[in-house]
């Protein structure tokens, strides 16, 4: 979708740091990192929000993604936390749907 940025890092416009690709998934780091390890994992086709999302086995296999990423980036053992804002009182300001994957310290709760 044009002027959506996770679809400009999707299509190679917008650099970011890329940590897997797979089938129709990405996940790359988060420009602000809030946690040691702070990654990004979005389906590569345009999604508004969760709220948009119509394929619940689109959405399955982002969550598994999102594990595999966290494994591979070592902080799976220990733990992390997987956040998905939605529209704006959930936090949510890229409107382009994506989990975080925080990690690397103790996750507080309850979040803000
Ligand atoms: P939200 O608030 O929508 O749940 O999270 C959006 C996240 O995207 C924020 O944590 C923000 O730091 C990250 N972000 C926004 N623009 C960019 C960008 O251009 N590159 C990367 N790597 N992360 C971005
Ligand atoms: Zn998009």
């Amino acid at each position: 979708m044009s002027g959506c940025v996770f679809c400009k890092i999707v299509a190679g416009e917008i650099p970011a740091n890329i940590v897997k690709r797979a089938d129709g998934l990405l996940a790359f780091e988060d420009q602000h990192a809030q946690a040691p390890t702070h990654l990004l994992v979005i389906p590569t086709t345009h999604v508004g929000s969760l709220n948009d999302a119509k394929d619940a086995a689109a959405l399955g296999k982002l969550l598994a993604f999102a594990r595999d990423v966290a494994r591979e980036a070592g902080i799976a053992t220990k733990g992390y936390r997987v956040v998905l804002n939605t529209n704006p009182d959930g936090g949510q300001t890229v409107f382009h749907l994506h989990l975080h994957g925080p990690g690397g310290r103790t996750m507080k709760w309850p979040p803000g």
